[in-house]
């Protein structure tokens, strides 16, 4: 699969869709998922372009792996969560839907099971609410 360059990520990338971004230094981007499967699901992404992790340059992987680790310790500190899922599909018949290498954060807490991938869009009030906790976070 060749690379779209107007997909939903390089188009949030460019500034062209809008997001609750949380953090962006000048490899990485990290924004919140407007459909999460659970409360504070965000995603990180290198801004070098790939559609998965099989096509990616793997220098790249040390800067994207670092952003992970910062937002993924700030969402499960401001989510009060116990533990912390990644996820990262790679191909339709593995679940992606959005052709641009991309990180699932996914904060967990007991008890609480994940909603379904790509489901229902969350309040944008829902979405901003967390975005500011996790940004409050990153920013501690
Ligand atoms: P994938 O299925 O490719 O692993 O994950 C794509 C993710 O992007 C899904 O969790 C989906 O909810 C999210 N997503 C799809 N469209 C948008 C969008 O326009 N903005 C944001 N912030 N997330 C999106």
């Amino acid at each position: 699969m060749t690379y779209d360059p107007n997909n939903i990520f390089a188009k949030i990338l460019r500034g062209e869709i809008p997001c609750e971004k949380l953090y962006e230094d000048e490899h990485t981007f990290a924004f919140m998922d407007i459909m999460p499967q659970v409360e504070g699901h965000c995603l990180v992404i290198p801004k070098k372009p790939s559609t998965g992790l099989l096509d990616a340059d793997p220098t790249l992987f040390a800067s994207l792996f670092a952003t992970v680790q910062k937002v993924a310790r700030a969402a499960k500190a401001a989510m009060h969560a116990d533990g912390v899922t990644l996820m990262q599909f790679n191909g339709t018949a593995a679940g992606q839907t959005v052709f641009h290498l991309h990180v699932h954060i996914l904060p967990r807490k007991e008890g609480i099971s994940l909603k379904a991938h790509s489901g229902k869009m969350e309040k944008s009030e829902i979405i901003k609410a967390n975005a500011e906790k996790i940004r409050a976070a990153l920013a501690a």
